[in-house]
């Protein structure tokens, strides 16, 4: 009996070795994402480059963590320092993924989360950097909140309905009274994030700003 339990433990920690590997890869993925949408280059096709030489990335450079680690923090051709911001995005995909699966457990709604949480990523540091929130990444949020309220059991389909609303027509109405209040990405992000959350959760997690 011993042994079976501790089989269990074990397939039970490989798991989630791979959730937390799949997490870091695929926000290895936004890092590239990040830096390419908003000077509207293709981000889906074309192979990784170091942005300071331009050489093109072998798959052994672009292991999430280990590389930046392994290769001493530089680009292995051309040894120009590696922010490390990269490892760390990939780390908090890791994270996310692994907090996504441990709440909600291997569900729709955890792989909702966690997109949530990817996009949420972008729109973070692409406006840290630029000082925009692409349109696309709004629309994708919202998209997650559609599905939120379809696919998940239990949800109450008015209050995610409330929840755009809620938050984003009050920043509006500031938006229209105080100029330079709030950027219109920042209102549409609101209301994807209401249709999301309900709109319990969007007060709430407005109030906590
Ligand atoms: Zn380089």
């Amino acid at each position: 009996m011993g042994n079976t339990m501790q089989l269990l433990i074990y397939m039970e920690a490989a798991i989630y070795a791979l959730i937390f590997f799949l997490g870091t890869a695929i926000f290895s993925f936004l890092n590239v994402v990040i830096y390419r949408l908003p000077r509207h280059e293709d981000f889906v096709t074309g192979r990784s480059k170091c942005p300071d030489c331009g050489h093109m990335l072998s798959f052994g450079d672009m292991v999430p963590i280990l590389s930046w680690l392994l290769f001493g923090r530089k680009c292995r051709y051309c040894k120009a320092k590696i922010s490390a911001r990269y490892p760390i995005v990939e780390a908090l995909g890791g994270i996310a993924a692994l907090l996504s699966v441990y709440i909600y457990g291997l569900s729709i709604y955890a792989i909702l989360v966690f997109a949530l949480c990817s996009l949420l990523t972008c729109v973070g540091f692409i406006d840290h950097d630029e000082m925009i929130i692409p349109d696309g990444l709004n629309i994708a949020i919202a998209t997650i909140g559609v599905a939120a309220v379809f696919l998940t059991e239990d949800t109450v389909w008015y209050e995610h309905i409330i929840g755009l609303f809620i938050i984003s027509v009050f920043m509006l109405i500031l938006a229209l009274i105080i100029p330079q209040a709030f950027g219109g990405g920042d209102i549409k992000l609101m209301a994807g994030c209401g249709l999301f959350l309900g709109w319990k959760n969007t007060v709430f997690a407005f109030l906590q700003r």
